[in-house]
């Protein structure tokens, strides 16, 4: 395992996006004042190439102070990874917020696209979230995450589901 890791890094994670949905008190991104940017499609291809190259692995949407769901390339980059079959192993980590503007389409694709989604939740209650969080999004993020008949997500099935961690 040793020998395996000073080889080369088996886990990229990319920010393709520098926004974010949220304003969480514990997160750095509030002190930040960076240029909304978005990375690329040229330059994620390169990455994900170099990537191969190196041998591959996991491969992250999970910027360190930002959201995936943000990115308005996301499900270009996706469909860019399957179609050249890199065989990455597809993840992210998100607070899940955008979803509900998400299509039942469009949350399938993403549901069944990757591996695994982590999906960042404080709580248990709407005013201990919003004191977390900076925002008032938990009923909405947990109409997402549960399919609650007001969200229209509930029949929206897929093989993945998320993995949701507190
Ligand atoms: S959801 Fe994540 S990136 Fe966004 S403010 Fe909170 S900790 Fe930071």
């Amino acid at each position: 395992m040793l020998s395996l890791l000073e080889m080369r890094g088996t886990n990229l994670n990319l920010e393709t996006v520098n926004v974010c949905s949220a304003a969480c008190v514990f997160c750095a991104s509030r002190k930040f004042k960076r240029r909304k940017q978005l990375m690329s499609m040229a330059l994620f291809q390169k990455i994900c190439c170099d990537y191969k190259d190196m041998g591959g692995g996991w491969l992250g949407f999970s910027p360190v102070m930002s959201d995936p769901l943000l990115d308005d390339l996301l499900f270009d980059r996706i469909r860019y990874v399957q179609d050249k079959g890199f065989g990455f192993t597809l993840h992210m980590f998100t607070n899940a917020i955008k979803f509900k503007s998400y299509s039942d389409d469009e949350l399938r694709f993403v549901l069944k696209s990757l591996d695994m989604i982590n999906i960042s939740l404080a709580g248990p209650t709407p005013e201990s979230y919003k004191l977390m969080y900076g925002v008032n999004q938990f009923n909405n993020v947990m109409d997402n995450c549960t399919g609650s008949p007001t969200s229209g997500k509930m029949n929206v099935t897929a093989p993945v589901w998320p993995y949701i961690f507190v």
